[in-house]
């Protein structure tokens, strides 16, 4: 889960990194309150959307005079805005965040995440801030510094100082930083973040260290004991299907292609989209319904992947182990007939039940096809789906 960046740096602020002053507004007369309050000339407007990329797309502006201020937001909010890590549709603008500019003389980027093959939240510095961070790992890894952190001890000062260092800090700068990557370690392990990022960390012209951006991801696994961070979720800024999946405890992706898949088990899940692609077909989604899969689940799961426009045809493979088999097929035969399914359906079930299972799919007299071999189901529903 995501939270925005006033947000993010409200905790930063907390945790004692230093952030530049701001105020949030919704509106383009609060935004101009907004810059009233925090005084002075010159204000940047943010937009707030859960993507970074927003300074190249222009969502991020530094302007003059409180008139400026109000007109930037007006152009910002309910706007969809679209950045390089937002799909084609953007992500729609409700906030704006009016900062007090900061003078830049440097852009530094820190991050921290899991790494999972060391078991250590690992730090990740670079002299090479503000730009786009995969291009410098790409092509001048050697700019990128790692340190892992023994869960045990806990980071230690000489890592956050050798990280300083290798980014040219002044000793100052460096005691600085210290306190910013000890409050960044505090907030990753006690609010269970997945992934906290300043991009940029800058020096500002006086030469202090403050982190002009802020993202934070937390695990959601872990969400049900912080509840001070669920409470901050905005479902506005995530994918509507996905958020209606979590409602049913359905595991689900919205994918580009036109082929709905509804599978159980995340593996079976994966091997139906490979096999899918091997036959020419694109998925249109990742569908895990769960172990104990029910008729009502099928039919909710049925109803997220006909929301698409998009889908030409439905892939059902299930492998009835804990669920049977007939148990899947009446729920297939409730939705399809309570949705009004208008395209074709490739049903395989295979596993405890399949006979009767099958049986009931082709007396139903609807548009479903039961195929048993996984590599036929797989051509019959890119055939259905590319004859659509
Ligand atoms: P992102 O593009 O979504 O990552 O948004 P950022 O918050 O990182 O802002 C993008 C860029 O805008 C930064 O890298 C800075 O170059 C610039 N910027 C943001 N805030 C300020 C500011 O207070 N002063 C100045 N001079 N530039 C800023
Ligand atoms: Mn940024």
């Amino acid at each position: 889960m995501n939270l925005h960046e006033y947000q993010a740096k409200e905790i930063f602020a907390r945790y004692g990194i230093p952030v530049p002053q701001g105020q949030l507004a919704s509106s383009p007369e609060q935004a101009r309150a907004a810059a009233k309050q925090l005084g002075g000339e010159k204000f940047v407007v943010k937009a707030q959307v859960h993507a970074g990329g927003r300074g190249k797309a222009g969502g991020v502006k530094l302007v003059e005079g409180f008139d400026a201020v109000e007109e930037t937001a007006k152009k910002m909010l309910g706007t969809q805005l679209v950045t390089k890590q937002t799909g084609a549709e953007g992500l729609p603008v409700n906030s704006v965040y009016v900062e007090k500019p900061s003078a830049i003389a440097r852009e530094l980027y820190v991050s921290a995440v899991v790494d999972r093959s060391k078991e250590r939240i690992v730090f990740m510095a670079s002299a090479a801030g503000g730009m786009d961070i995969e291009e410098v790992a790409e092509h001048t890894p050697e700019k990128l510094k790692t340190i892992a952190v023994h869960p045990a001890a806990g980071l230690q000062p000489y890592q956050a100082r050798e990280l300083g260092f290798f980014m040219e800090m002044s000793k100052e700068q460096v005691d600085q930083f210290t306190k910013v990557l000890s409050g960044l370690y505090r907030i990753f392990t006690e609010l269970d973040a997945a992934l906290v990022e300043i991009n940029p960390l800058i020096i500002t012209g006086e030469g202090n260290v403050v982190a002009l951006d802020a993202k934070l991801n937390f695990d959601s696994n872990a969400l049900y004991r912080q509840k001070a961070i669920a409470e901050q979720r905005d479902y506005s800024q995530e994918d509507e299907r996905e958020r209606e999946a979590s409602k049913y405890d359905l595991n689900y992706v919205t994918l580009e292609g036109d082929i709905g898949c509804m599978v159980n088990g995340a593996g079976l899940a994966m091997a139906t989209m490979d096999i899918v692609k091997l036959h020419g077909g694109k998925p249109a989604n990742f569908l895990d319904v769960g172990g104990g899969t029910t008729a009502e689940k099928v039919t909710e799961a049925f109803k997220l992947i006909t929301k698409s426009p998009d889908v030409k045809a439905i892939f059902i493979n299930i492998f009835g182990g804990i669920v049977r088999c007939d148990l899947i097929a009446e729920g297939i035969i409730t939705a399809v007939k309570q949705i009004g399914l208008k395209i074709p359906v490739v049903a395989r079930l295979q596993g405890t039940n399949m006979e009767k299972g099958r049986e009931m799919l082709k007396a139903s007299g609807l548009k479903i096809t039961p195929v048993e071999d996984l590599t036929e189901a797989a051509q019959t529903v890119v055939a259905l789906a590319k004859s659509a």
